[in-house]
């Protein structure tokens, strides 16, 4: 378990009379359905009174006969009401002041207790994550809420008044920046999609929430529980939807930053959206010069290796590369995506390997048993066996392992989005090509002496998010680390998983724009200094 700041909160699945009162819980909600729909100014957009919009059905990702939800997507109309109303929002909440900001964000995460069950549940049947996932997700958005609220009240005490030596009052404070989008993915639909709104709301700023597509149940039940612990309705605004949302939303002029998280090629195109010369002439028709330039804060993806030299332990490199690689069935962004193996010791290690892959349970998450769940939707599944098949074709690549699905989850397979964890061994970096999101780990072996060639390799992918070390040389440690350039480095364990406040997360290059989530830095960006 690495359960986070709060790992002590919840339930302890190994004491019998904690745990189940708790599953039996959860297995209740697992039984419900949910509906969503997008929220502007206090206002439940339904198809009652917006019958053009469209209805979308929710199924679980492990059978697509088990209904979900439904949700009602916002068209690109709704998205400029939504920013229209947040930005009308602004002034008021940027009198609240950061204490009542904080306590509202506190509120948020007992709320979060409270409803722990119902939110684990979501989790589960919503993006398929296994009960452990889920367990772990509710966790770290209670730490984002507390943490994000401790920082606004740490931010306001930088507020610096003085005299200065001409009798002058000269006061430094920080203070809000606007409207800020927040576009956050299905991996995290809890806890990224929490930590980007109170890291805005804890700042000062107004919200529109865009939720990914596919997890946007959960999404709203977490807007009523912030509604409910004290989020004024006009400073969150929900958007629900897909295809056009987005878009709609990061090319308004009335915007003064987007948080993103989510696929590299994205944010390329929301940074291009932020700039073009149309939404400046709005910006400019609007409100002249007086407009600052947005900011933007990307989250993105990672081409993330695991370097294992001959010293390293080899049952211990298996179990840290096999629980990076295919945890969460392989949809983190931190996952690792290369295992490279120092040649001397590259078959003994490819054996254990072999034989850990065989040991993994594939299948229906709501199991306490389950390793590796459901990749979350077809056109992910396809993408990714795709991408098994082209590596099966290609002479540079070989398939190495791949962990067959438990009998109980087989007879259904044509009604769900399993992908069978891959292990494939490949002649260089080229040969993947970018980032596949889901359970393939691709093995590549250097020589001895050719380390610092391997770190170039990996630098020369552009991305830098996470990157594991297997090494009991400290030296050799260190030097990768050295010359490696990603966000967060993991010597000796796995590579998934960082705790709010301690390890704040967060990549370089083609993985981000900074500052780190989870970090000092992270509220602070989402304000600016104004002297007085
Ligand atoms: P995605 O496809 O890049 O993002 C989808 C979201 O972006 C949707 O909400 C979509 O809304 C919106 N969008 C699409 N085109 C847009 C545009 N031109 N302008 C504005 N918004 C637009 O990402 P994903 O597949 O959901 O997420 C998986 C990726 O997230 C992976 O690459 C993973 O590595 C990354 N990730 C990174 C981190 C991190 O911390 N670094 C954490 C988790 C995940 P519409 O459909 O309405 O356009």
């Amino acid at each position: 378990i690495y359960g986070g700041r709060l790992a002590s909160f919840g339930p302890n699945i190994f004491v019998e009379s904690q745990w189940q009162p708790f599953k039996a819980a959860v297995d209740a909600h697992l039984a419900q359905t949910w509906q969503a729909n997008p929220i502007i100014s206090g206002q439940q957009i339904t198809q009652d009174s917006h019958q053009h919009l469209t209805l979308n059905n929710v199924v679980a990702p492990w059978n697509h006969q088990v209904a979900v939800g439904e949700v009602v997507f916002a068209d690109a109309k709704l998205a400029a009401q939504a920013v229209e109303a947040a930005h009308q929002g602004q002034d008021k909440w940027q009198q609240v002041s950061a204490s009542e900001r904080a306590a509202i964000l506190k509120r948020t995460a007992d709320l979060y207790e409270d409803n722990y069950a119902q939110l684990v549940a979501m989790c589960h049947k919503e993006a398929g994550k296994t009960l452990q996932d889920s367990i772990d997700e509710v966790r770290e958005a209670v730490d984002f809420c507390r943490y994000y609220a401790e920082e606004a009240e740490r931010l306001e005490q930088q507020t610096h008044s003085f005299t200065d030596i001409n009798g002058k009052q000269v006061t430094q404070k920080r203070a809000p920046r606007g409207t800020m989008v927040c576009i956050s993915p299905w991996n995290f639909p809890l806890a990224i999609y929490t930590g980007q709104i109170m890291g805005a709301l804890a700042a000062g700023n107004t919200v529109v929430a865009k939720p990914a597509e596919q997890t946007s149940l959960i999404a709203y039940f977490a807007a009523q529980l912030m509604y409910q612990a004290g989020v004024p309705e006009y400073a969150l605004q929900l958007v629900t939807g897909a295809g056009e949302v987005g878009g709609a939303l990061t090319s308004s002029a009335h915007i003064d930053g987007v948080v993103f998280t989510g696929s590299t090629q994205t944010a390329q195109l929301i940074n291009r959206a932020l700039h073009s010369e149309e939404r400046l002439q709005q910006v400019a028709e609007l409100f002249g010069d007086k407009k600052p330039l947005p900011i933007l804060i990307a989250e993105t993806g990672g081409q993330n290796a695991m370097i294992v030299d001959s010293t390293a332990l080899p049952e211990q490199v298996v179990k840290d590369a096999v629980m990076s690689a295919f945890g969460s069935a392989g949809q983190r962004c931190s996952a690792c995506r290369i295992l490279c193996l120092q040649e001397d010791v590259a078959d003994s290690v490819i054996e254990l390997l072999k034989g850990n892959m065989a040991q993994l349970i594939v299948g229906n998450p709501t199991q306490v048993s389950t390793d590796v769940g459901p990749v979350i939707d077809q056109d992910a599944q396809k993408g990714l066996r795709a991408h098994i098949e082209q590596m099966r074709k290609d002479d540079r690549a070989r398939i190495i392992a791949q962990t067959p699905i438990s009998a109980d989850a087989a007879h259904n397979l044509s009604n769900s989005t399993f992908v069978l964890p891959t292990a494939v061994e490949v002649a260089s970096i080229d040969v993947i090509g970018g980032e596949h999101f889901g359970p393939i780990l691709h093995v590549l072996r250097y020589k001895a002496g050719k380390l610092d060639e391997l770190i170039d390799e990996i630098n020369a992918t552009g991305y830098g998010l996470t990157l594991g070390i297997h090494s009991r040389i400290e030296t050799v440690a260190n030097h990768i680390e050295r010359r490696t350039k990603v966000g967060n480095t993991y010597i000796n364990r796995n590579q998934i998983g960082a705790v709010v406040d301690e390890q704040p997360f967060g990549g370089s290059g083609l993985s981000g724009t900074g500052p780190k989530a989870g970090g000092p830095r992270y509220v602070a960006r989402l304000t600016q200094w104004q002297t007085l």
